[in-house]
């Protein structure tokens, strides 16, 4: 009986030391990172030297986010950005996200992995031809995006956040982390964006891509023509595809009526 117990015990032990181990890597991968910069609550790791201008792109990341409903002025997130494709592959493999992936964020650790690579590849396909998304290889987007993330995550509660349909999560985060420059910018106009994804197929972005971008048309058409905000998006029983349709709608109505003006 005492073997028994002695080898049961032995073996809760080696799960429990796993099941650290597996925890351990992606909490602490400081050690990984030898460059380190903090800008307010935030701190920003790298495997390589930061750029000169890193600078503009830390405060862009907090003038991204800063002023959303779930903002948390005590959020201090870590940001580990990954020059090296073959460092980031290995923390998504570890985590079992996509490899291919710009970042991902863990949000109960607080920490956000960046594939810089992959990013600067976007820019530089992309060229500004999509603003205002994640495709178009914005860094501080890129980063404010995860944030948005971690942070709807701590207004609403693990359970509920994980809870929550892929299209509000990733539509919020997407809208989220830009909302703020969209209002700067007096020549903006979301029927123009939804023409991107109803009458083109955006550049030859992949499936995935062009989910993220109709599911931020969706959360701003909701926001911008039906006056909703966090807390009633994270409510709101509405399915994907009756948000999908409305929006839709909206959109032909739009065109329609700019055909009579013409
Ligand atoms: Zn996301």
């Amino acid at each position: 009986m005492n073997k028994i117990l002695k080898w049961s015990l032995n073996f809760l032990a080696v799960i429990v030391a796993l099941v650290l181990i597996y925890i351990a890597v992606p909490a602490f991968p400081h050690l990984l990172f030898n460059y380190k910069i903090t800008h307010k609550n935030f701190t920003f790791y790298s495997d390589q030297k930061f750029a000169d201008d890193f600078a503009d792109y830390m405060l862009e990341v907090e003038q991204r986010i800063e002023g959303l409903e779930v903002y948390d002025s005590t959020f201090s997130p870590d940001i580990f950005i990954c020059s090296d494709e073959s460092l980031y592959d290995f923390f998504a493999f570890w985590v079992m996200v996509n490899e291919n992936s710009q970042a991902f964020n863990l949000s109960l650790l607080n920490n956000t992995f960046v594939n810089l690579t992959r990013v600067n590849n976007l820019r530089y396909y992309h060229d500004q031809r999509l603003r205002y998304t994640h495709l178009n290889g914005e860094l501080s987007q890129v980063i404010a995006h995860e944030l948005v993330h971690n942070l709807d995550c701590r207004f609403i509660g693990f359970g509920e956040y994980t809870d929550k349909p892929v299209w509000k999560r990733e539509g919020y985060a997407e809208y989220g982390s830009t909302i703020n420059f969209i209002k700067m910018d007096n020549k903006y106009n979301l029927f123009k964006r939804a023409s991107f994804y109803f009458e083109n197929d955006l550049f030859n972005a992949p499936e995935h891509s062009k989910r993220y971008y109709k599911y931020q048309l969706m959360v701003e058409y909701l926001f911008t023509e039906k006056g909703y905000g966090f807390e009633l998006l994270s409510k709101t029983s509405l399915r994907e595809d009756e948000v999908f349709r409305e929006l839709k709608s909206w959109y032909d109505r739009k065109k329609t009526e700019l055909k009579e003006q013409i």
